[in-house]
């Protein structure tokens, strides 16, 4: 497991767990309003990691104070031994709670039928047609991420769906699609963008609390559960 960072304690990040946060470096977007390009951007990623070693020290000196951990990204189902990695933290007695962007759906699928997760946060970026700009890459492998969505959908592990929303990438229309394409979702959060000297491309902007609204409106004739987040 390549690890880049860990934050040690979060009361947000796994809903109703006291958690820590491992984040795994290397992604295969490039979203331009990613926060965390240090993890994702070859030349950025910093060369030092954590190893499992210490990982796992400092886990087991956290039994009965964390419930669980998050695996986050990069995209953290591109490592190889992610599977093997989780095993270990659920043999340590703790919950795990995945972060992906939906593109590597046989390994979702395999993690869930194994029992190794207890919540996944899955991210939408934006309608399929507007995949490859939202996230950075020109061929985005959307047929992957609609088979991660049936994937959820069907699931029996809690799970929910998200989208960074952008000014200049979102808008009602877009957003009323998206949520067609994941009516059914238990929960679904639209979190708006807030720039900052990390992102991968800057220039784009927030949206105004009353375009935030309009479109949560929009996305909750079709998924009644949508939330703003950190709003
Ligand atoms: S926001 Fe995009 S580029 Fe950043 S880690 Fe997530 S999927 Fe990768």
């Amino acid at each position: 497991m390549k690890i880049s960072g860990l934050m040690k304690m979060t009361l947000l990040d796994f809903p109703g767990q006291v958690a820590c946060t491992v984040f795994t470096s290397g992604c295969n977007f490039r979203c331009p309003f990613c926060h965390n390009a240090s993890l994702v951007l070859p030349e950025r990623i910093m060369s030092e990691e954590l190893s499992e070693a210490d990982f796992f020290a400092f886990l087991e000196k956290r039994t009965g104070l964390l419930d669980g951990v998050c695996i986050s990204g990069g995209e953290p189902l591109l490592q190889s031994d992610i599977a093997d990695f989780i095993r270990k933290i659920k043999d340590r007695g703790f919950k795990v709670k995945l972060d992906t962007n939906g593109s590597v759906p046989n390994v979702l699928r395999a993690l869930l039928d194994e029992g190794l997760l207890d919540y996944v946060a899955m991210d939408i970026k934006n309608t399929p047609e507007d995949y490859a700009e939202t996230c950075g890459i020109d061929d985005p492998p959307v047929d992957l991420i609609q088979e991660s969505v049936r994937i959820l959908l069907s699931c029996a592990v809690p799970f929910e769906f998200r989208t960074t929303v952008v000014d200049e990438l979102h808008d009602e229309e877009k957003m009323s699609t998206v949520a067609q394409w994941i009516s059914g979702a238990q929960n679904y959060f639209l979190q708006d963008y807030t720039d900052s000297d990390n992102v991968i491309r800057k220039g784009y902007h927030s949206c105004s609390a009353q375009k935030m609204e309009s479109i949560r409106k929009a996305v909750a004739e079709y998924v009644p559960s949508a939330k703003l987040r950190g709003i």
